[in-house]
């Protein structure tokens, strides 16, 4: 006889910032969307309003304009790991390489490289109907830089992947990519065009404001339960609750707090400090530029142009925290690495410190595939971002809202063949092996 239990999930936590992000320090005050309080009814029910919950919802739109959407944010839009990055859009994969590069390798980093672009044409069909400026949305490309031989041979490497991948690219010597940082720091660098800079911040907000009627948002309203209600579900929040037909569960790691995907995601946070202003003539170069280290576990730095003067962001570090929080421990730490290299490239402005520090949780799966598809009946997951979310995840959202409207794409045809999330190692092994990789793997990018 078939068991008449209703199915519960209930949240065993909720999502908790470490450090204020400069991005959002920086901008005006926003009014929040209000919280939800009483019941209310929806079609669908969105959670988390990131990159993957966001894209959601506008694609869901987008298909149906008929359907009621709510989304569901647990803190305030921009805050979280979605508003507090580095603000990448980056349309390549981080790890091709030519060597034994046969047809599978192209065709899987074409899929890859089709997956982000489908994310940086939604990105840019909102900054153009919403009219954003380059402040917020700048499609100027990135730096790919190396320190010392290790890092010039995989970028002269990685060069060759992309004769083959036939995508424009150009290798610079270390005069060249001085004269754009305006630090003689990098011994030589790789542009890629096609990557988009963000106010990641910025962003996530005229995304959250370009979802007009019939888009409901929710912010400060986490859902703390889900629970089966007949044909659908019940979302229960801490002053109200949602009856809806489906959800689209899109809180990228928090999906295990509510028991989804249970031992399948790695918690790992980074990091990054941003400076005061400094008077743009102290550092020659350009105003603005971004770079990425050509070795994967290095440090992000990026020169950004304000009105009164100009900031360094640097980001380093990564973190395990199965608990999916950082403390202010960590952040120190973090912190007093990211002096380290900003002293070390900007001698020049050694008299300019850092205002702002902060990090945030990304969600890895041991084979770096999404947490996605319909995992209960009526529930679809877009997680698991895999560090590189402002595609993936974006890409995730739009995939997970064609899959639950029946759509056939080639974001579901590509998300479909995605293997599951593999197991991890059971405690204590997971956090001892997790530590160990991001530390062998930190040592590896020496001064990167
Ligand atoms: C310092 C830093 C720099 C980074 N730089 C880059 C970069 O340059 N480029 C890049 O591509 N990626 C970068 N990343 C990673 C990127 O930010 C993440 O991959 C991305 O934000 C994941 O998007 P998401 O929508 O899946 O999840 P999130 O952005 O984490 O969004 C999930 C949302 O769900 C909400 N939520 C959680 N639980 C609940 C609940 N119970 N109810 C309601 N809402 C809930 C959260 O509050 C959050 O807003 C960086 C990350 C950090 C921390």
């Amino acid at each position: 006889m078939a068991s008449s239990a209703k199915k519960v999930f209930a949240a065993s936590r909720l999502p908790r910032h470490t450090g204020l992000s400069a991005w959002v320090a920086m901008l005006p005050r926003r009014k929040e969307k209000p919280h939800l309080e009483g019941h209310a009814t929806a079609d669908v029910v969105v959670i988390g309003g990131g990159f993957a919950g966001l894209s959601a919802a506008r694609r869901l739109r987008e298909l149906d304009p008929t359907l009621k959407i709510t989304v569901l944010e647990a803190g305030v839009i921009g805050e979280a790991a979605a508003g507090r990055n580095s603000g990448f859009i980056i349309d390549l994969p981080h790890d091709v390489s030519s060597q034994d590069y046969g047809s599978d390798t192209v065709a899987r980093s074409r899929e890859a490289i089709e997956i982000s672009r489908t994310a940086i044409a939604l990105a840019s069909t909102v900054a153009a109907e919403e009219g954003w400026s380059r402040d917020v949305f700048d499609p100027c490309g990135r730096y790919s830089v190396s320190i010392g031989s290790e890092g010039d041979h995989h970028l002269a490497d990685y060069a060759k992947a992309l004769v083959k991948l036939d995508e424009k690219h150009q290798l610079m010597t270390a005069s060249d990519i001085a004269d754009v940082t305006g630090t003689t720091t990098y011994t030589s660098a790789l542009f890629t065009p096609g990557t988009v800079m963000v106010q990641p911040a910025a962003y996530i907000r005229g995304l959250a404001d370009s979802l007009r009627d019939p888009v409901r948002i929710h912010e400060k309203t986490p859902a703390v339960q889900i629970e089966e209600a007949g044909a659908g579900w019940l979302v229960k929040t801490p002053q109200g609750s949602i009856g809806c037909g489906r959800i689209i569960l899109a809180n990228n790691g928090h999906a295990e707090s509510f028991g989804f995907f249970k031992s399948r995601l790695l918690h790992i946070f980074t990091f990054a400090s941003m400076t005061h202003e400094f008077d743009p003539v102290r550092l020659p170069g350009q105003r603005k530029w971004a770079a990425t280290p050509a070795l994967p576990m290095g440090t992000t730095v990026r020169r950004v142009e304000g009105g009164t003067g100009d900031r360094i962001l640097v980001r380093s570090r990564y973190t395990y925290h199965p608990n999916i929080e950082a403390g202010e421990g960590t952040l120190r730490r973090a912190s007093a690495k990211h002096d380290e290299k900003y002293r070390a490239r900007f001698p020049a402005l050694k008299d300019i410190p850092m205002q702002f520090r902060w990090g945030g949780a990304m969600a890895v799966t041991l084979n770096a595939v999404p947490a996605f598809g319909e995992i209960e009946r009526g529930i679809f997951a877009a997680c698991g971002c895999n560090g590189v979310g402002a595609t993936k995840a974006t890409a995730n959202g739009i995939a997970a809202a064609e899959l639950m409207l029946g759509q056939k794409t080639r974001m579901t045809e590509i998300f479909a063949r995605f293997d599951a999330p593999r197991s991890l190692p059971p405690q204590p092994f997971r956090t001892i092996g997790a530590k160990a990789n991001l530390a062998y793997r930190e040592w590896r990018a020496g001064a990167e």
